[in-house]
């Protein structure tokens, strides 16, 4: 029997179907891959090729002269950060002026890297660059919002092959973070404790669609999963904001991120995927309401007309099949699986 489950935390609904269901291993990319060089002439991330990119922000060094990691604002902004916030309305139009910050993080000279594949050090590296960027923009009056994501290959929006990742802080807070804000705040009110911290300490009794834990972090399947293997890692501790995240919970996030990476890497062969920091609006950083986690979406279906005139996805893999596929996937090194 098909079944519609609702995702706890947006309200939204989703059709699991069973009847179609997929087993896990049909999501399997079967792509063929093609080799990718480690230093790419044109390509303006490789090393060498610093001054096709604007005036960097920030970086950590290598320790011989050069970089590990390097923040630069987007060639292609879709915001400007150089302009005052300015907002105008006119009978049924509002607008505000393009301000805000759009940063690109470079995460490795090696052209040919995957995250996962990259060390849990290396990771971290570029966690710290994310933590370091969103508590400074937190600071900034003209920011409402900060969105950290990364988009890896064609169906997640890239086209670019170098591996990085990207910030785009707003001056206003968008209509869907607003409302998952105010079922969280609801939440809280009448119950009295955070919705993330009573689902997380729930999916942990039940087991079923955890991948895997650590000393800091569970990460998981959704019970209402709009799509195929979207895995959510949560801090254990409860945390309203990215910005309040701590040293060791840094070096355990980057073991638990790339983990899942190369889970999904390993056992879907490398599928396009997205991840975001889905974290609190610069206003609400301490709240007791709200809890940060990590979104990866992996890309392997398409958004149809459906999803568009309903705004209801259809899920073909079980969250629970798809969290027993990653628990099965074993790693090198693995850190903590189960
Ligand atoms: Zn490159
Ligand atoms: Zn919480």
């Amino acid at each position: 029997m098909p079944e519609l489950r609702q995702n706890f935390l947006t309200k939204e609904w989703v059709i699991i179907a069973t009847e179609r269901a997929k087993r896990p291993e049909d999501m399997i990319v079967h792509r063929s891959a093609n080799p990718v060089a480690s230093f790419v002439e044109t390509c303006p991330f490789c090393p060498g090729n610093e001054s096709k990119t604007p005036p960097e922000v920030l970086r950590v060094p290598d320790g011989n002269g050069s970089w590990q990691v390097r923040v630069v604002p987007n060639r292609f902004a879709a915001l400007a950060r150089d302009i005052e916030p300015t907002r105008t309305i006119h009978r049924s139009r509002r607008t505000i002026n393009g301000f805000g910050v759009h940063d690109v993080v470079i995460e490795t000279p090696d052209h040919a890297q995957f995250t996962a594949l990259m060390s849990d050090a290396q990771v971290a590296d570029v966690l710290r660059i994310y933590r370091t960027l969103y508590i400074e923009l937190s600071h900034d009056p003209r920011i409402a919002h900060i969105t950290i994501f990364k988009n890896h290959g064609r169906d997640a929006g890239t086209s670019l092959e170098h591996p990085h990742s990207q910030l785009i802080a707003t001056p206003v807070i968008s209509q869907q973070v607003r409302e998952r804000f105010q079922h969280a705040l609801s939440h809280y009110d009448e119950y009295g404790e955070c919705m993330i911290c009573q689902m997380v300490e729930e999916e942990l009794e039940e087991q079923k669609r955890i991948v895997m834990t650590t000393e800091h972090f569970v990460a998981m399947e959704l019970f209402a999963s709009p799509t195929p293997f979207c895995t959510h890692i949560y801090p254990r501790r409860h945390m309203a904001s990215f910005g309040d995240i701590s040293a060791a919970e840094i070096a355990d996030l980057a073991r638990t991120l790339r983990a899942v990476l190369a889970k999904l890497y390993r056992g879907l062969e490398n599928p396009d995927f997205n991840y975001t920091i889905r974290s609190a609006p610069a206003e609400c950083v301490g709240v007791k309401y709200f809890h940060w986690y990590v979104s990866v979406i992996p890309r392997l279906t398409r958004v149809a007309g459906f999803e568009l005139g309903s705004g209801m996805f259809i899920n073909t893999v079980l969250p629970e099949a798809a969290a027993e596929f990653l628990r099965q996937v074993k790693l090198e090194s693995a850190v903590g699986a189960g």
